[in-house]
């Protein structure tokens, strides 16, 4: 049983380092941008509004969020618990989230919170690329595929998102710094987040993940 939220700016690795963690853990990795970029390509109403949010680097709606969130967190599959990335992204969120679990008497058991400064974000985001069929993330300098412009897993094409650049991630992170940063201090109050120094290398910053993780109670 292990239920696990991930904290951090866009670009600090969460969701690199959530694939490991799930894989590892065996729980699913709930990735609410994940969610709503497969709208986005269905075409559905929900991804309509959403993209207008996404690519001005704003938050999409506390309620639209919080519906696609619960519906997905009744799914069978994390009856034995799952990894939050990117959710809850709001205090408001939070609440609900928080109400939402109690409601099944369940809690969260960590908080990571990933920290990477500004600078070192934007080469990161820049340089990212994601694979259109798998989803695996990559970047053009720091983790390079073996063939350029091909996913090694599934051999898919890998893209920039179309948040993805210098204007966009520079209003994300100042979302990030006004409306998630909060959420540090309202777990940390239950004494529930673990600090992470995501500035450093990929297995670095994953076994501090797992040290705070074996750390919980
Ligand atoms: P997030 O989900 O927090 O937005 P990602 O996991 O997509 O972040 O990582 C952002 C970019 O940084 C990706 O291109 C990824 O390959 C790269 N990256 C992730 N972790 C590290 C690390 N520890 N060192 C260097 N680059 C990293
Ligand atoms: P990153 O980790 O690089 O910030 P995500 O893939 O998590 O990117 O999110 C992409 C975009 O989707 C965000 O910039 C935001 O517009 C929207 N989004 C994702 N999760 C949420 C959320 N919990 N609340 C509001 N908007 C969200
Ligand atoms: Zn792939």
């Amino acid at each position: 049983m292990l239920r696990l939220i991930l904290l951090g700016p866009p670009g600090a690795g969460k969701g690199t380092q959530a694939a490991r963690i799930c894989q590892k853990y065996s729980i699913p990795h709930i990735s609410t941008g994940d969610i709503f970029r497969k709208h986005i390509k269905e075409g559905t109403e929900f991804g309509k509004k959403a993209k207008e949010y996404m690519n001005k680097g704003q938050l999409v709606p506390d309620d639209l969020v919080v519906e696609i969130a619960e519906a997905r967190l009744i799914e069978e599959d994390c009856i034995h618990g799952f990894l939050l990335d990117g959710y809850p992204r709001t205090v408001v969120q939070a609440e609900k989230l928080d109400k939402f679990l109690s409601e099944r008497n369940v809690s969260i058991d960590k908080v990571l919170d990933i920290k990477v400064d500004k600078e070192e974000l934007m080469t990161r985001l820049i340089g990212r690329r994601v694979c259109r069929c798998c989803g695996a993330t990559y970047h053009v300098i720091n983790m390079p595929p073996e063939k350029e412009g091909i996913c090694d897993v599934c051999t898919g094409e890998l893209y920039q998102r179309s948040d993805d650049t210098a204007a966009t991630v520079e209003n994300r992170i100042e979302v990030y710094n006004a409306l998630t940063v909060p959420l540090i201090e309202y777990y940390d109050k239950v004494g529930k987040v673990a600090h992470i120094d995501g500035s450093r290398k990929l297995d670095t910053v994953s076994s501090d993940i797992d040290a705070a993780i074996g750390d919980r109670e």
